[in-house]
């Protein structure tokens, strides 16, 4: 604007006005076109290291190759590199022109023992190891943005964190990185951590505050009876009938007793007894995985499992023995840092949708450990197709293009305004 306002007093000041004119217009296209062409190198970028990463999986406490990739990137753009935090972590600082606040991305690295039927040309190397819930797209996503924030280093100012985790699909690794003093030596005031979400379209962003994932925890029963023979069970103690009845009252006694406001779930995924059709055996073993978002009514599970474990054993002169295993604690999205975001996203990225609500599931996600030091969310970056089967940790899953752009975009608006 400041060009209009030039007095134009003669013929050469007009001209030199009009020239100015011409010169600030043409600026404005070489940076809108030099931005878009940043973008387009570092999406070109982007998808490479998706598609290497992609090729040579590891499962989780086994992510030597990945951290070591990740490591050299980094060392690449000019960050500082800690290798081995908390097992295979890597943390990357990247200190910016300017003094300011630090900003943390993170990415998961480990991929799942999956074997792969996408016939992708980039499929897993690794046989029977795939990464098949697209860590390796998010690895991919945040080093591009790491990438972007090193050419854009002088306009830049604070700390760009990068924390690249190892062992998320076991629920470990948040923690390990945390007792391996992630943030002893700088903490950072906000931390985003990312996640494909094939529920939301490629092309959309996810971010909705409160509990986003769920207290994960898994158990463990064994039902303990005295077997025999099939045409005799009046001279056994039948575990198959304890087990039977503990399942059906297990789930009719969680149907009754939680706050339906409040979503939970109890799923038993193994059942086990028995070598053949006319012996009852001595020992049923049962295994399974609940689901909250709230400590009571985790305390409450438990509760109702010892309780119908313990009435179906004994109706049958059994015993039951329960081992119970606390996983990973409930994300709860930062209501001021969802509202930072959104506004940063409706400001510098309008046309990608942001889905607020609805995004809520009973999924693990070991994010909560870094939130309860930083405030931060889980922001979803979807990757659903329409007509293909898109789901997490299915053999056929790949990340669109798309969403490697979207991310991108999010993640870049997100260091604009943080450390612009
Ligand atoms: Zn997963
Ligand atoms: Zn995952």
């Amino acid at each position: 604007m400041q060009y209009l306002a030039t007095p134009v007093t003669s013929w050469g000041g007009f001209l030199f006005a009009v020239t100015r004119r011409k010169r600030a217009k043409q600026e404005h296209r070489n940076q809108a076109r030099g931005k878009r062409g940043i973008m387009m190198a570092n999406l070109k970028y982007i998808q490479h290291v998706y598609e290497e990463l992609h090729k040579y999986p590891e499962i989780s406490l086994e992510e030597f190759w990945t951290a070591g990739f990740v490591a050299e990137e980094l060392r690449k753009m000019g960050f500082s590199v800690q290798t081995k935090v908390g097992g295979e972590g890597v943390v990357g600082l990247l200190e910016l022109a300017g003094p300011g606040q630090t900003f943390a991305f993170r990415s998961d690295m480990d991929a799942l023992p999956v074997l792969e039927e996408t016939g992708a040309s980039y499929a897993s190397q690794n046989e029977g190891v795939m990464h098949a819930c697209g860590h390796d797209s998010h690895m991919a996503m945040l080093l591009g943005v790491c990438r972007y924030a090193s050419q854009q280093n002088q306009n830049l100012k604070g700390t760009l964190m990068a924390i690249f985790q190892p062992a998320e699909e076991i629920g470990a690794g948040a923690r390990a990185m945390l007792e391996g003093g992630l943030f002893a030596a700088t903490k950072p005031h906000r931390l985003v951590g990312i996640h494909n979400w094939p529920s939301l379209p490629a092309g959309q962003l996810g971010l909705q505050e409160g509990p986003i994932s769920a207290y994960a925890d898994t158990f463990k029963a064994a039902f303990l009876g005295q077997g025999g023979h099939g045409a005799l069970p009046h001279k056994t103690k039948d575990p198959i009938a304890m087990a039977a009845m503990a399942v059906h009252n297990a789930f009719a006694l969680v149907q009754r007793s939680f706050n339906a406001a409040y979503p939970q779930t109890l799923s038993f995924g193994v059942i086990k007894g028995g070598t053949r059709a006319n012996v009852i055996p001595s020992k049923v073993s049962v295994e399974g995985t609940v689901r909250t978002v709230r400590t009571e009514d985790q305390d409450k599970m438990i509760g109702l499992l010892h309780q119908a474990f313990e009435t179906s054993s004994a109706l049958y002169g059994g015993e039951y023995v329960l081992e119970y295993r606390k996983g990973v604690d409930a994300v709860v999205n930062s209501a001021a840092v969802v509202g930072e975001l959104r506004s940063i996203f409706e400001r510098r990225i309008p046309a990608i949708p942001v889905v607020t609500q609805g995004l809520a599931s009973l999924i693990g996600e070991d994010l909560a450990y870094y939130l309860y030091e930083v405030p931060g969310v889980l922001l979803y970056v979807g990757s659903g197709q329409q007509g293909l089967v898109n789901e997490l940790h299915h053999p056929s899953f790949l990340v669109p293009r798309q969403t490697l752009e979207t991310g991108y975009r999010a993640l870049t608006s997100i260091v604009d305004e943080y450390l612009g």
